[in-house]
């Protein structure tokens, strides 16, 4: 819907004087439209274009250097009169002679034509010529009968390129003609616009459906076909524009993919994705594609596809600097120069380097231990599922599956090549956080990386001490990044009772082994007592009650990964962890 508007009859006023504001370094508003705020050189040709409105960035959004010198502004889907493109036109020539050029419409064509012999006859060699670029309003044998749509960008900027470059008024028409004659475009309409004003779409579209062949003045699709996915939808405009390839194509081709107002960039660039593969695949070069609004329709939705197949010249023009107040396109193009390639997560990788033995030792049983983790936590993904929908959103058996299970994967080949235990856990971790999702993902990627580092990949014995150490430094880092006290219903809740039994128990000279077992013990007991907290924190704080009576979800897999970890460790580590 178009909803923001003052009165609707001067709605076109309103916009006109908001962007001729907006605008005032690019433009001014002269009788009819706007023409370029800057003077131009005396005996350069003025290229005019226009047409009716509701197509922002046409018209009047590419006047400025590079591109038009002026844009006649008619009403909503209508053409300007005769007396608007004549004030353009006079306002805008400047000795070298006038270019108009617009959509090939009859009320376009009536007016432009009459203010065309009105210049003449007061002495501005006047040319005009009309785009006919849809492929879908008329057969290729009745060329001259198409519509003009977002072709005439294409056929505006070559003009005005040319006309910029100090090319005669011959010259620019020719080249005005010749870019007409090599670009097509093809186009389907998703949905219908409103008029300001207007409570209904001027047409509709049902859902799953495309109008296709639509045109830009509120037209509606000349056939209506099944919406087919975007890759499908690419390869139906592509065949369309490439069935009337010119005989003396290069292959170098200037594309457009032009959103119609009511479709959002992320999908013309799905779509383009699709095009562009296409495009290479066949043999063609793609110079300079525009994947944009550039030709819009109100809020209609619907793209099209525009092909200009290039000569010399026309890719001249095409790619010439243009800076206007919807379009710039800098004279040192940013594409220039050297170039990167795309990069891969590995090529962004750490660099994996041994470890001491002893921490080499240690990560390769943190991946054992993440191993057993990952199995009990995949049995009890159901259970954790279910905890976790009574007052959060039910995801939690998920990501700690999909979390532990990365995690596993990313840490196991960083310890076969024998990388010390803080860079097994900081693989770990990454890969934990970056998988799983969710609160508890991060959480938990942030413990096991600090649980790591405390422990360093370069120390020659690792003690019980360093253990708990570590173990309470991942608790600290999740507590940081949580900022989650004892007693909100988290996971701390589990992991802070263990961290200080773990390190009481070392320091009151239990083996390990056996600190670690009681420790598990007392994380088992406090994650079922959670049951009686209420979250104060996290997703199921806001149905806090509800979740009274059943254990936090996040400390009760906590609780179940320390008890299975102490299985697996056993008592082997004795000493030397
Ligand atoms: P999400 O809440 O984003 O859906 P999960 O369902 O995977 O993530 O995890 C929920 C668990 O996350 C909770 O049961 C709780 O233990 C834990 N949690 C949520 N917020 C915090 C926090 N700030 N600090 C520690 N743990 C938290
Ligand atoms: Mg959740």
């Amino acid at each position: 819907m178009t909803k923001l508007f003052n009165d609707p009859s001067t709605f076109m006023e309103d916009a006109l004087a908001g962007f001729l504001d907006v605008n005032s370094r690019y433009c001014v508003g002269v009788p009819g439209g706007v023409v370029r705020a800057a003077e131009t050189p005396e005996g350069k040709v003025a290229v005019v274009v226009g047409g009716g409105s509701g197509h922002y960035p046409a018209f009047c959004g590419v006047v400025g250097p590079g591109f038009a010198d002026g844009a006649v502004v008619g009403n909503i889907f209508t053409s300007p009169s005769t007396d608007d493109a004549y004030h353009v036109g006079k306002a805008a020539a400047n000795g070298g002679g006038l270019l108009f050029s617009t959509g090939n419409y009859a009320g376009d064509v009536m007016n432009f034509n009459l203010a065309q012999e009105r210049l003449q006859a007061e002495g501005i060699d006047t040319r005009n010529v009309y785009v006919t670029d849809d492929v879908a309003s008329a057969p290729v044998e009745e060329i001259h009968k198409r519509r003009g749509i977002a072709g005439d960008f294409v056929v505006f900027k070559v003009a005005g390129a040319a006309a910029d470059a100090g090319l005669s008024l011959d010259e620019v028409e020719r080249l005005a003609i010749k870019a007409n004659d090599r670009t097509r475009t093809m186009g389907v309409g998703l949905d219908g616009c409103t008029m300001p004003g207007a409570d209904d779409k001027l047409f509709h579209v049902p859902a799953g459906k495309m109008g296709v062949g639509f045109g830009i003045y509120g037209e509606p699709g000349i056939a209506e076909e099944d919406l087919p996915p975007a890759a499908d939808l690419a390869v139906l405009l592509l065949d369309k524009v490439l069935a009337e390839e010119p005989a003396d194509s290069t292959k170098r081709v200037g594309a457009i993919l032009n959103g119609l107002g009511g479709t959002k960039y992320e999908e013309l660039f799905v779509v383009w994705k699709t095009v562009s593969a296409l495009l290479k695949e066949k043999g063609y070069t793609v110079v300079d594609a525009e994947v944009g609004e550039l030709v819009t329709s109100l809020d209609m939705a619907g793209i099209s596809l525009t092909l200009v197949y290039l000569d010399e010249e026309l890719e001249t023009y095409w790619t010439a600097p243009a800076d206007t107040p919807a379009y710039k396109k800098s004279a040192a193009q940013a594409s220039s120069g050297p170039r990167r390639e795309a990069l891969t997560e590995d090529d962004l990788a750490v660099e994996i380097t041994p470890g001491s033995p002893a921490s080499a030792q240690a990560g390769a049983r943190a991946v054992a231990a993440l191993e057993a983790m990952a199995a009990a936590i995949r049995d009890a993904e159901d259970e954790l599922a279910r905890m976790d929908a009574i007052a959060g959103d039910g995801d939690h058996g998920r990501g700690m599956v999909k979390g532990v299970t990365h995690a596993v994967e990313a840490a196991k080949p960083v310890a076969e090549q024998g990388a010390g235990v803080a860079s097994v856990l900081a693989a770990a971790g990454d890969a934990w956080a970056a998988k799983a999702g969710g609160t508890s993902g991060v959480l938990w990627g942030a413990a096991l990386r600090s649980l790591g580092a405390r422990l360093g990949d370069d120390s020659d014995d690792i003690s019980g001490a360093d253990v708990a150490a570590a173990v309470k430094a991942g608790a600290d880092r999740m507590q940081e990044l949580g900022k989650a006290q004892l007693g909100d219903k988290t996971m701390l809740d589990a992991l802070l009772p263990f961290a200080d039994a773990l390190a009481a128990g070392v320091a009151q000279g239990k083996p390990l082994a056996q600190a670690r077992a009681d420790a598990a013990q007392v994380a088992t007991s406090a994650a079922q007592e959670t049951a009686d907290l209420k979250p104060k924190l996290g997703r199921a704080r806001p149905l806090a009650e509800r979740s009274v009576g059943t254990p936090d979800p996040g400390a009760t897999s906590l609780a179940m990964c320390t008890r299975v970890v102490g299985e697996v460790l056993g008592t082997a580590d004795e000493g030397n962890e």
